[in-house]
């Protein structure tokens, strides 16, 4: 599910919440349930594989759309609370980056293996990483199956509307 839908998610928790803890874990543990919802990822996902470049271009195009996001919602509701609404988005995009982080550090062919190669030495976050990323992908693809990636692509879209919608609301 692309980042801007998980940062949408969070920014309702935390403008609906008020403890900054319970906005993080509350974000952070939203970003399985809306995985878990089929969003045609299957087929983005095989082709983003075959190519390094491919990750990166849909990567960066996935965090530009989240940024003009925020910026619509700062236009539209200028009084919102800024920091909770980044620890929201924050706690939401988490997981994706954690399971990236476990990607480039285990496979020696990723395009930031060495940089962040180092994580890797320690136990402790090799161990964190990989079972993350299990349970990560293990919820998301309970369900998930065969949705065309254009549906897909209009159901991410739909929700950021209705969370955009939502947020306003409160
Ligand atoms: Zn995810």
């Amino acid at each position: 599910m692309f980042l801007t839908v998980h940062a949408a998610g969070g920014i309702i928790i935390s403008q609906a919440v008020k403890e900054p803890w319970l906005i993080f874990t509350l974000s952070f543990l939203s970003h399985y349930l809306l995985d878990f919802i089929p969003h045609g990822d299957e087929g983005i996902g095989r082709w983003l594989e075959v190519k390094n470049r491919r990750l990166f271009l849909i990567g960066t195009a996935d965090m530009l759309v989240m940024v003009i996001y925020f910026i619509f919602v700062l236009i539209f509701i200028p009084d919102i609370n800024l920091s909770l609404m980044m620890l929201g988005a924050f706690g939401a995009i988490l997981p994706d980056f954690l399971s990236q982080l476990h990607h480039q550090t285990s496979n020696y062919l990723a395009p930031l293996h060495n940089p962040l190669k180092f994580f890797n030495r320690f136990r402790l976050t090799r161990y964190f990483l990989k079972r993350h990323d299990q349970i990560h992908r293990a919820l998301h693809w309970a369900i998930e199956k065969n949705m065309p990636w254009r549906l897909g692509l209009v159901f991410q879209i739909s929700i950021v509307l209705i969370f955009f919608g939502l947020v306003s609301l409160i």
